[in-house]
């Protein structure tokens, strides 16, 4: 605490004593003309930043090179030109709200790059306030942290300018972002060393995603599960040996920008330098006897708890690229707690043990299948039983001294959605019972929930022997049914009325509507 700022890592459940440190060998400069720059006034280009040096590093007492106040641009109206800027890695982002940009000497917090999201933490000025940094990103080689503004602040206040004095910090949450990153970060140049020396699978394009989502790589083809397990075998076997990870450094050649380092497969970091990173250094990623890999991440300095699972491969079928997802770390033991609390939820709601999980929900949809089946063939029996005693009746009216067009109105309660094909069924049985002499009919058929509430659908089916009558009555009790939509072709016409349908009430006044319209 040289500087007298307080620390803002509180001790957390980490045991300090027990912190590891990144041994001093991580960090080789392996060319000679390439200095860290220790005059504070000027920035440390991304590449050599602390946290790019010492990995393990959570705090940095630090001087402030430049910083400026960002008002948020006002909205483009979303064109696409300045969708594009945003798009680019290194530009500077168009904020929603201001921000304080402060450039510092050096620093733990990763700025975007290589793959690797950027680090959240704080800065603690000499009189002990605390800033958040939302977010850092790299502006060519430049390191730009983004601090959000307090108390409605309009300008850069005195203790964060340029030449004062700052700690930096990830604190605990900006802490466990980044040892989830790390992990995944190493893991991922670890699994497409092996994809490609062991199975001579080539890496097509891969992505870390975020928390807690599984990272993943995309190849030419599907592995196999026994490709899967020998991967993950030899992955953690080095993991079990602990093996060591460094970086190598050496200056950026002129002209190299853009380019890719030699002594790398191309496919492996396919975008090569970004070609804003000029006057930059060019870095390596070793795992001892395993990868040499050119990136600007963060790496852990020891394959130690890196643990890898690849998750049980996709099935086969179809052309690639095939996407494989992992885990390591922190993700990978949030990943089993998820899945842990999905089979406890599902083996609850099926009464039995974990294990099983599988066959009772394998019976529950055949016996819901077998449910299915059944209720549409009682439906249809159903609907041929109404449709045949609708003719019926009408014969009997018929026979009892009836003239003119039949009318009949049946409301009925039925709590399944979809019954609009039960009343179509109905229709369609009662047409085919038909006899050539019948009467001209008009039949109206409603299909209403038996609980109503205010949101409640009613089903409205009219069928009749005369299309004009159909529509006129169709008509009549849109206008009498204030919610009721629907519409019709020829001898049908069907439709939906929101909200309490009782048939006391309601359906009497559609089946007086039926005869009058
Ligand atoms: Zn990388």
């Amino acid at each position: 605490m040289a500087t007298g700022i307080a620390a803002v890592v509180p001790p957390s459940s980490l045991n300090e004593s027990f912190y590891p440190t990144t041994p001093s060998d991580y960090h080789r400069i392996v060319s000679p003309g390439l200095q860290i720059p220790s005059d504070p006034h000027v920035a440390i280009p991304v590449g050599i930043l602390t946290c790019q040096r010492d990995p393990l590093a959570r705090e940095l007492d630090t001087v402030i090179v430049n910083s400026t106040f960002l008002r948020p641009e006002p909205p483009k109206g979303g064109s696409k030109k300045a969708n594009q800027k945003q798009a680019k890695t290194s530009a500077a982002p168009t904020v929603s709200k201001p921000y304080l940009q402060i450039t510092l000497h050096d620093t733990v917090l990763f700025p975007e790059g290589g793959g690797q999201s950027y680090d959240i933490g704080h800065l603690v000025t000499e009189d002990g306030s605390i800033w958040e940094i939302d977010f850092v990103k790299r502006h060519g080689i430049i390191a730009v942290h983004y601090a959000a503004i307090k108390d409605g602040l309009e300008g850069v206040p005195e203790l964060l300018t340029a030449g004062k004095k700052v700690r930096v910090t990830l604190g605990e949450e900006g802490l466990k972002r980044r040892l989830d990153h790390m992990s995944m970060h190493t893991v991922a140049h670890l699994l497409a060393s092996l994809l490609e020396s062991k199975l001579d699978v080539p890496t097509l394009a891969w992505s870390l995603t975020s928390y807690p989502a599984p990272a993943y790589v995309d190849l030419p083809r599907a592995l196999t599960p026994a490709e899967v397990t020998l991967i993950q075998d030899e992955a953690n076997r080095l993991v079990f040996e602990g093996r060591r990870v460094h970086v190598e450094v050496r200056e950026l050649d002129v002209g190299q920008a853009g380019a890719e380092g030699g002594d790398v497969p191309a496919a492996r970091e396919s975008r090569g330098l970004p070609s804003d990173y000029t006057g930059g250094v060019h870095r390596l990623v070793i795992i001892d006897g395993v990868d040499r890999n050119p990136c600007c991440g963060t790496h852990l300095p020891s394959l130690a708890s890196l643990q890898l699972y690849i998750l049980p491969p996709p099935a086969g079928g179809g052309t690639g690229p095939f996407r494989h997802l992992f885990l390591t770390g922190p993700r990978l033991l949030a990943h089993l707690n998820n899945v842990q609390t999905v089979l406890s939820r599902t083996a609850a709601t099926m009464s039995c043990s974990v294990n099983e999980t599988p066959d009772r929900v394998t019976l529950a949809v055949d016996e819901n299948k077998r449910r299915e089946k059944r209720i549409e063939d009682i439906e249809r029996e159903l609907a041929q039983t109404i449709g045949a005693s609708l003719i019926e009746e009408m014969l009997r009216w018929r026979t009892e001294g009836g003239e003119g067009e039949w009318t009949r109105y049946i409301g009925r309660v039925d709590d399944e959605a979809g019954a609009h094909g039960f009343l179509q069924a109905i229709t369609f049985a009662f047409k085919d019972l038909l006899p050539k002499d019948a009467p001209p009919y008009t039949l109206l058929l409603t299909s209403s929930p038996s609980s109503p509430t205010q949101t409640s659908t009613t089903v409205v089916m009219i069928f009749g022997s005369d299309d004009i009558r159909v529509k006129k009555v169709g008509e009549a009790l849109k206008a009498q049914f204030k919610t009721l939509k629907g519409g019709g072709k020829g001898a049908r016409w069907s439709g939906k009325a929101t909200g309490v349908w009782l048939n006391e009430r309601d359906g009497k006044m559609a089946a007086l509507t039926l005869v009058q319209a």
